[in-house]
């Protein structure tokens, strides 16, 4: 159990020298997940990129709406190790009540609860928000599954299921969220960038960009407010590896920085030093 629970946790931060086994998971899975160097907590915290893929996968909010407490507790535990924030609502009404204050990215839904059961829950849900659910069911039969869908849910499985299933059911149904969110206009601060007409601007005034300031600005404003190592936007943009000694990336984003601050805007694009850059107002 502890060799599959250490590769849980590396499957979080993909950062196997940070997950030392003599002190798993604890604080270092944290850590990882938190973003901060713990080995030199004064230093900017390296993140590469299957950390990054991490990163963001701990800004997704995922409730379970579970009365069963072991079961509950089983997905809390599994999904937090996967890099997920998780909360958990013991009854359809608690569910709900946290549906509806919180932005969650995926609900998990079990059928049979106490008081108002899943049907319901997925109708109230569904009313006002198109989060994906997936709905847990202990019964297979075919009415279920259709008045589960009915009601609204995107998926269901039937329990007992494979905890690995369910992982691949909640990715996919992210995937599907992300690509309906994928807008043609990223905008950012006073940024917008046209993804179809490759027209940038800041407020109203058009900056004329060439391809690569153009791919460079992109990637910063598909990941706002992270930070992007040097490798990650040398893969990303150029493709390939420059082996850390070419200075192209820097020089980038000078030309990038000196036409997005033409008229005195604020600086966006700042330098994490010995790390990377990252997209962020002051
Ligand atoms: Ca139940």
């Amino acid at each position: 159990m502890r060799d599959q629970e250490l590769s849980l946790v590396a499957s979080v931060c993909r950062y196997p020298e940070w997950v030392a086994p003599t002190t798993y998971p604890y604080p270092r899975s944290y850590h990882c997940q938190a973003g901060k160097n713990f080995e030199n907590p004064t230093q900017p915290y390296r993140i590469d990129e299957p950390a990054l893929s991490a990163y963001t996968t701990s800004m997704i909010r995922i409730l379970v709406i579970e009365d069963e407490t072991e079961i509950a507790s089983f997905l809390r535990r599994g999904l937090s190790l996967e890099g997920y924030q998780v909360d958990v609502a013991f009854d359809g009404t608690r569910g709900l009540e946290l549906a509806a204050t919180i932005d969650y990215d995926l609900i998990v839904l079990d059928l049979m609860l106490p008081g108002v059961d899943g049907f319901e829950v997925a109708r109230r849900l569904r009313a006002d928000s198109n989060v994906p659910i997936i709905m847990l069911t202990a019964r297979d039969a075919v009415r279920d599954r259709v008045a589960g869908l009915e009601a609204g849910a995107d998926d269901y499985l039937v329990k007992p299921f494979a905890f690995e299933e369910l992982l691949a059911r909640i990715r996919a149904q992210l995937r599907r969220r992300q690509a309906a969110q994928s807008q043609d206009v990223l905008r950012f601060a006073n940024l917008t960038l046209d993804t179809r007409s490759r027209e940038v601007r800041i407020g109203e005034r058009r900056v004329e960009l060439t391809a690569k300031e153009y791919d460079l600005l992109e990637l910063f404003m598909r990941h706002p407010n992270q930070v992007l190592t040097r490798d990650i936007i040398y893969d990303r943009v150029w493709n390939y590896d420059f082996g850390g000694e070419s200075n192209i990336l820097e020089v980038y984003v000078r030309y990038l920085r000196q036409k997005l601050e033409a008229n005195g805007e604020p600086r966006l694009i700042h330098t994490v030093r010995s790390v990377g850059y990252i997209l962020r107002e002051e």
